[in-house]
């Protein structure tokens, strides 16, 4: 059974980046049948905070990757990792360590000096036929792991290839500090070996813990998972992706008016790819997914092509469910939604033009609150072999039956009693009932309005 997790660690909002390694994790094991776990890495207890977890839920939730088992809290589980230092201690596989940070740091100023590269001396390493020294009074050691002095520690990673590190580049990791706390990479290896976890899917900026990680999991006996190092998101302009380039946390995208498909969809081809498929479902994603075609190149971020996506899926998306997701966004403007026209109306004519939920919501304020133009607008549009049109038209306003047919019928006429073109009517008429230019066809905006409010705003006609 193929077991997965996502692992964050609750410094901050969930971005971008973990998301996506939520999502191919998530999908991974979907696509196999298998577990995702969801695992939240709170030891570092200065930098953890309830928010964060709580941020980190509400962005797996939004993008419904739901885990099939957690969330796990690694500040739980200290007893257990404990009883697994305590075995470690006691097969030999870690060792207590009394060097003090003052020594340590002499260590390796003289090793520098000597142009060597700063490590533990393994002063404490207990070796056969080695004689320890004493440990000295009042120093609280802490706990270094047995690394392995020769050989390599090697691994096929799915994503980078073969990656294979000489032990003798590796120190003795310490693997719990003086009070007997254990650190994050200790911590991380009992998980993933209690949580049955087969495929760690992660950020590369992971690798160099990798190596690590795989020696003590020998030394516990236990199977080591497979690897898998995804790469770094880069932003728009090819930076690393950070808060310079807008919208980084997910939860972000939904304040600026994504669909969730599409950021799912648009994270999916972030780095990995099924033919020139671009606009695919998550059911399809999970069918699809494999690590054989995840790019070992870093990815970047197209805002253009995400916000096609989002344009792509509004356009899909029910009516109904748009009108939901607007709805609170007309509320936190303060705009009173009113009965007529419905907001559903109003999103049916609009969501084929719109690449996000706050254009929708934009575009419904026109009908329900007071509008503002600049005249200079109206001005560029208003021609004066227009107004007299204009005039017969709101005067045609007052008893035409209200549907979009009959206004188009009541439009042709006046532009044909003027011999106008069409633009030379719609566009003005555009501007006095929304303030903008560009609308969806005209008699269908007009029909939407109350007729009250066409009479109203056509009084703003210059007499
Ligand atoms: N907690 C780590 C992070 O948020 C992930 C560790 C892992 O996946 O092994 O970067």
């Amino acid at each position: 059974m193929i077991r997965t997790r996502f692992a964050p660690s609750p410094t901050g909002f969930l971005h971008i980046g973990g998301a996506r390694t939520a999502l191919f994790s998530w999908a991974f094991a979907r696509h196999h049948g298998g577990k995702f776990i969801l695992r939240i890495e709170d030891t570092d207890v200065a930098r953890s905070t309830p928010e964060a977890v709580q941020a980190i839920i509400d962005g797996m939730n939004w993008l419904g990757l739901a885990h099939d088992e957690g969330p796990f809290y690694q500040m739980q589980r200290m007893d257990r990792y404990k009883e697994v230092l305590h075995k470690m201690l006691a097969d030999g596989a870690a060792y207590y360590c009394y060097t003090t940070p003052e020594e340590l740091e002499r260590m390796r100023e003289e090793q520098r000096a000597k142009g060597m590269k700063p490590r533990y001396d393994g002063t404490w390493r207990p070796e056969p036929g080695k004689t320890l020294p004493t440990p000295p009074a009042g120093v609280q050691p802490v706990i270094r792991f047995k690394n392995p002095t020769d050989g390599v520690v090697a691994w096929n990673d799915l994503v980078k290839g073969q990656i294979a590190i000489a032990n003798a580049e590796l120190d003795d990791l310490v693997i719990a500090r003086t009070d007997f706390t254990p650190t994050y990479n200790f911590c991380v290896v009992v998980d993933d070996w209690d949580m049955g976890i087969t495929h760690v899917i992660r950020g590369d900026d992971h690798v160099n813990n990798t190596p690590r990680q795989i020696n003590i999991l020998k030394a516990l006996g236990a199977e080591v998972p497979q690897y898998a190092h995804l790469s770094m998101i880069l932003g728009d302009d090819g930076q690393k992706l950070s808060k310079r380039h807008g919208a980084v946390s997910v939860m972000q995208y939904d304040d600026d008016g994504y669909l969730p498909e599409a950021v799912l969809n648009y994270l999916a081809r972030l780095g990995w790819s099924h033919g020139d498929d671009e606009v695919f479902s998550m059911t399809q994603f999970c069918e699809w997914f494999d690590l054989d075609h995840i790019t070992p190149s870093a990815a970047q971020f197209n805002t253009e092509k995400l916000n096609w996506l989002n344009a792509h899926y509004i356009k899909q998306a029910d009516t109904a469910r748009l009108a939901a997701l607007v709805r609170p966004r007309l509320e936190a403007r303060g705009i009173a939604i009113s009965a007529s026209p419905s907001l559903e109306a109003i999103i049916g004519l609009y969501k084929e033009r719109v690449s996000n939920l706050n254009e929708l919501a934009d575009a419904a304020s026109i009908f329900y609150a007071d509008i503002t133009f600049d005249p200079a607008v109206l001005n560029q549009h208003l021609t004066p072999e227009a107004l007299p049109a204009l005039v017969d038209f709101a005067t045609g306003v007052r008893d035409v039956a209200w549907e979009p047919a009959a206004i188009n019928a009541l439009i042709k006429s006046c532009i044909g009693a003027h011999g106008l073109k069409m633009p030379k009517l719609a566009m003005p008429l555009r501007v006095l009932l929304t303030g903008q230019a560009q609308t969806p066809s005209v008699d269908a905006v007009v029909a939407l309005f109350p007729r009250e409010t066409v009479l109203k705003r056509l009084a703003a006609l210059p007499a």
